[in-house]
C-alpha cells in the first residue's frame, strides 16, 4: 500500500505516519515526489487495511498497489526516475549512450576506443573487467587490472564508466571504480549480489536475463530498491529463443511495457540481443523509436582481433553513424507529439 501526503503535509505529520505503519510491525518507506511525499507501507504479508491511515493529519489517500513489484512500479511513483552519473543525466530527456569495447583488453586498447567513442558523441563508456564467459577456457578479462585502465580511461576522456560486477567477492573493488556497476544477464537473479547492489553507492544497470519475464526482471530491480539503492537504469539486452539469424532476439516490447510500468530509466543493448555487427544499427534507431532512454553498444576498433564479442561490436565509423541516426530520431521524438 501507499500512504499519499498532502501537499502541505508537514514533516512531523510525515514522521507521525511513519510511526503509525511501524507500530503495526510493517516497513515504512517514505518516497519524496515532486509535489508531495508517499509513503509506502513494505513487508505486509496479506491485505492492509487503509482505515487507520486515511484518518490520520496530513494524509491525503491510501493506494492499494496491485503489483508484485512495489517500489519500482509507477503505481508508487509516478513520476520518472532521474540519474546523474557525473555529468550526464540517464532520463528526464537525455538519450544517454553508452560505448565501448566487450573487455577491456589493453590500456592502449582501452583508450583508444574511448577517444573514437567520445569524439563520436559518446557520454558514458563501457568494458567488461570481469567477464562471465560461457567457456572456462575463453577470455576472462583483465580484473583489477582492468578496473585500473578503466580509471585511466576516466582520467583522460572525462567519460564515466560502467562496468560488470560477477560475484560478492570482487564488489567492493568493482563498486570503487566503477561509476556505474552493472549486473549481467547471468546474475539477474543472483538474490545475495542483487542485495548487496541495494546498498551499493553507485548507480546500478540491471540486464535482463536471457530467460526472465518482465516480471522477474522488475522484482530483480525490487532488491535493489528494497536494499536502500534507487538509483537503477534496465537494460533489455534480449531473449533466448528459436531463432538462429541473431545470437538473442530483442524484445522491443519490453521496453514499451517497462516505461509503463516502472519509473526506472530503460536503455537497450543491441549489441548483445544480435550477436552481429550488421544488425546493431537497425536494431539501435528501432530501439530509440520505441522510447528507450539510452542505448549500451559494443565499439571496437580492430573488431577482428577482439579477445571477446568481436563479431557484433562496431567499427567506430559505424558508431558514428549509428550516433547521428539515433539523435535524429530521438529529437524528432522529443519536438513531435511525444511517447506514447
Ligand atoms: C556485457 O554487457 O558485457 C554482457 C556480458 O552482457 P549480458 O550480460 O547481457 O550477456
Ligand atoms: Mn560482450
Amino acid at each position: 500500500m501507499l500512504v499519499v501526503m498532502d501537499k502541505k503535509a508537514t514533516k512531523e505529520e510525515i514522521e507521525f505516519v511513519v510511526a503509525t505503519i511501524e507500530e503495526r510491525g510493517y516497513t515504512a518507506r517514505p518516497i519524496p515526489g515532486g509535489e508531495r511525499v508517499s509513503i509506502g507501507i513494505l513487508n505486509n504479508e496479506g491485505h492492509v487495511d487503509s482505515s487507520p491511515f486515511l484518518g490520520l493529519p496530513g494524509v491525503k489517500d491510501a493506494i492499494h498497489v496491485t503489483r508484485p513489484y512495489k517500489l519500482v512500479s509507477r503505481e508508487f511513483k509516478h513520476e520518472d526516475t532521474v540519474i546523474k552519473v557525473g555529468d550526464v543525466t540517464v532520463g528526464n530527456g537525455n538519450l544517454v549512450i553508452i560505448a565501448g569495447p566487450c573487455a577491456v583488453e589493453s590500456e592502449s586498447q582501452a583508450l583508444t576506443i574511448a577517444e573514437h567513442v567520445k569524439r563520436s558523441g559518446a557520454q558514458l563508456f563501457r568494458g567488461g573487467a570481469f567477464k562471465p564467459r560461457t567457456s572456462p577456457y575463453s577470455f576472462q578479462g583483465l580484473g583489477k587490472e582492468g578496473l585500473h585502465i578503466l580509471a585511466k580511461v576516466r582520467e583522460k576522456t572525462g567519460l564515466p564508466v560502467v562496468t560488470e560486477v560477477m560475484d560478492l567477492e570482487n564488489f567492493d573493488l568493482v563498486e570503487k571504480y566503477a561509476d556505474v556497476i552493472q549486473i549481467g544477464a547471468r546474475n539477474m537473479q543472483n538474490f545475495s549480489l542483487l542485495r548487496r547492489a541495494g546498498h551499493a553507492n553507485k548507480p546500478v544497470l540491471l540486464k535482463r536475463g536471457m530467460a526472465a519475464t518482465i516480471d522477474e526482471w522488475l522484482m530483480a530491480a525490487e532488491y535493489i530498491l528494497e536494499g536502500g539503492n534507487s538509483q537503477v537504469i534496465l537494460c533489455e539486452r534480449g531473449v533466448r529463443t528459436f531463432v538462429h539469424h541473431s545470437r538473442n532476439t530483442l524484445d522491443l516490447s519490453a521496453v514499451s511495457v517497462v516505461l509503463k510500468e516502472s519509473h526506472l530509466p530503460i536503455i537497450v543493448d543491441p549489441s548483445h540481443a544480435a550477436g552481429r555487427r550488421d544488425q546493431v544499427i537497425p536494431l539501435s534507431r528501432a530501439a530509440v523509436a520505441v522510447g528507450a532512454q539510452g542505448l549500451m553498444v559494443e565499439v571496437h576498433h580492430a573488431p577482428e582481433k577482439a579477445l571477446s564479442d568481436g563479431a557484433q561490436s562496431l567499427y567506430p565509423r559505424q558508431f558514428e553513424r549509428l550516433y547521428r541516426q539515433v539523435q535524429s530520431i530521438f529529437d524528432n521524438l522529443q519536438s513531435g507529439a511525444g511517447r506514447a
